[in-house]
Parts: structure tokens; C-alpha cells; sequence
């Protein structure tokens, strides 16, 4: 697998294509057809590339791309706009909104292969440089949403990833639940609060699984949580 590639197009046959010769290229692609679909899709599943037509039922991509490159925003992927209006002006603006690259259509399948190779090129940090231990025996990968203990991933959900996240890149440190949600949800909040005790609970138990009899997140009775690692393995 060499990356995971978001398509987003409403034409059946042009997603068709693309899948294909992205799947025949070791990549992972998912497609969307509508445009209201991309952000919650993005803030579920990893992606190192969204391949965005512009033209779109729900959302335009240029305000898809613009809600992405937004700080705090659902998602990091590199953004290649795929578009048949050639005017210059969607153009340009796509790529000030932060667009990696552009390409018109009609295109040759061929061409976005080696577009997307290049962006992904350009864009993506190698793994080992992005890696990092936020404590002993924890790894995480922010690209791929990836959390380890001791060499096990954890399987955790990009929800469940970002909410570890923000708790491990400050041991010891408490966080409320509404500092937590914000995290979770890059500030657009959708949820009650209880679901941050409810994902705590899930990575708990995903936690225990590889590693019975530790644990990493501490309950502060009426404040909210801190990452603290305890347990025998775990010293
Ligand atoms: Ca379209």
C-alpha cells in the first residue's frame, strides 16, 4: 500500500477510472460522489490525498478545499483540483486556497497517476521523520492516524486518535472535556460532551487489549483527563 487517495467526483465513469489505475498502483482509493459527503468522510478515515473536482452536488470544491485548509481543519491530505472549467480565475484560486496541484479535464488516467505520485512525493514527510514517542512505549503517526504501544497498534479511530493525541503530547497535563472535544472536532462541534467520556472508554479498552494492565488516560473526577501511564509494563 503506498497511500490512501480520497476521490471526489459526481461523474461515475471518470471515479470509475481513476480507482482503477489508482488501484493498480498499490493505492487505496475511496470514492465520494457528493461534495457535503467529504468532510465527515475525512474526519473518520485516513487519506494522504484528496483528488477534488470542483462541480460538485452539496459542496463546491473550491469550499471544500478552503474548509480543509482551514487550521485545526479535519484533515491534512494533499489536494489535487480536477476540474473541466478552465477558466483561469478557479484556477488560480484554487491553488491560494491551498490546492497542491491542478488538472484539467479531459485527462488521461495515466497523467493523475504520476500527478498524485509527485504531490505525494512533495507532500508527505517519510514515516520514521514523522514518528514520534510522546512517552515511553506510546507511538503515534499523525498521517496515518496510527497509535502504538510497545510496537501493537492500537486501531484506533481518527476521533479516538486525536483525542490521545492531544492528552500525550502533554503528559500530565489535565484537559477538560471541552478542550477534548475541541480537539476531537477542530472546533466545529456537532456532540455533547459524554462522547469525549465515551471515546476515552473505547480507547481504554483498546488499550487493554494489547496491553492488559495498563493504562494511559486518568479520570480527574470533575475536571476531565490526563495522560498518565501506569500499570507494570508501563514503568
Ligand atoms: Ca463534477
Amino acid at each position: 500500500m503506498t497511500g490512501h487517495i480520497l476521490i471526489v467526483e459526481d461523474e461515475d465513469k471518470i471515479a470509475a477510472i481513476l480507482r482503477d489505475y489508482l488501484a493498480r498502483e498499490g493505492y487505496a482509493a475511496h470514492r465520494l460522489r457528493r461534495g457535503d459527503e467529504v468532510l465527515p468522510w475525512l474526519r473518520e478515515n485516513p487519506a494522504d490525498l484528496v483528488l477534488l473536482d470542483l462541480m460538485l452536488p452539496g459542496l463546491s470544491g473550491l469550499e471544500i478545499c478552503r474548509a480543509l485548509r482551514k487550521p485545526g481543519s479535519a484533515s491534512s491530505a494533499a489536494i489535487i483540483i480536477t476540474t473541466a472549467r478552465v477558466e483561469e480565475v478557479d484556477r488560480l484560486l484554487g491553488l491560494e486556497l491551498g490546492a497542491d496541484d491542478y488538472i484539467c479535464k479531459p485527462f488521461s488516467p495515466r497523467e493523475v497517476v504520476a500527478r498524485v505520485k509527485a504531490v505525494l512525493r512533495r507532500t508527505r514527510p517519510p514515516a520514521a521523520q514523522e514518528e514520534m514517542a510522546s512517552a515511553s512505549g506510546l507511538m503515534l503517526v499523525p498521517s496515518r492516524w496510527q497509535a502504538a504501544w510497545r510496537g501493537r497498534d492500537l486501531g484506533l479511530t481518527a476521533i479516538e486518535f486525536r483525542l490521545l493525541k492531544q492528552l500525550a503530547d502533554q503528559p500530565g497535563q489535565i484537559f477538560s472535556r471541552d478542550q477534548l472535544m475541541d480537539a476531537m472536532h477542530g472546533g466545529d462541534r456537532i456532540v455533547s460532551d459524554r462522547t469525549v467520556d465515551s471515546h476515552i472508554k473505547k480507547i481504554r479498552r483498546k488499550i487493554a487489549e494489547v496491553a492488559p494492565g495498563v493504562e494511559l488516560i486518568r479520570s480527574m473526577y470533575g475536571v476531565g483527563y490526563k495522560y498518565e501511564p501506569r500499570g507494570t509494563e508501563a514503568m
